[in-house]
């Protein structure tokens, strides 16, 4: 699902905290996994004869692999949320996160060359504007 269509379905609010959650939750799996490896290497022992050895050395280079990725999750998903929080706020009204979605660049295939964007509408006064998607040094859609 689309972030305008997620913001669309549960509202900016929700849909921010949601994406926090998720980071905060990518980033419990990284702690986790750095435990996984922290244990491995101490019970890792070249000289054990059978499986265990290999077991151990393969748990260390999965948790390494996994906790790569799940910080790289959480840094992403947390610069996507701030993103879109900074420009959530209505200059007309200063009310946060009270939007509606009303078009996006995803819609439009004809913008995409453009750079991607959200249009919205404050609920309280009505006020529109657009909400640059694409974060700074990010070229493509990859947000979306
Ligand atoms: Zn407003």
């Amino acid at each position: 699902m689309s972030v305008a269509a997620s913001i669309r379905k549960l509202g900016f609010r929700r849909w921010h905290e949601r994406q926090l959650i998720e980071a905060h939750a990518s980033l419990v799996t990284a702690f986790l996994c750095v435990i996984v490896i922290a244990v491995c290497l101490d019970q890792f022992h070249w000289r054990e004869s059978g499986a265990k050895p290999w077991i151990m050395l393969a748990l260390i280079v999965a948790g390494i692999v996994l906790c790569y990725k799940t910080v790289t999750f959480y840094f992403k998903m947390l610069f996507r949320a701030e993103h879109y929080a900074e420009q959530a706020v209505c200059s007309g009204c200063k009310a946060y996160g009270v939007i509606e979605v009303l078009a996006s660049s995803a819609c439009r295939s004809q913008d995409v060359a453009s750079g991607s964007w959200l249009s919205v509408r404050c609920k309280k006064c009505g006020h529109d504007w657009t909400i640059n998607t694409t974060p700074p040094g990010q070229p493509s859609e990859k947000y979306l």
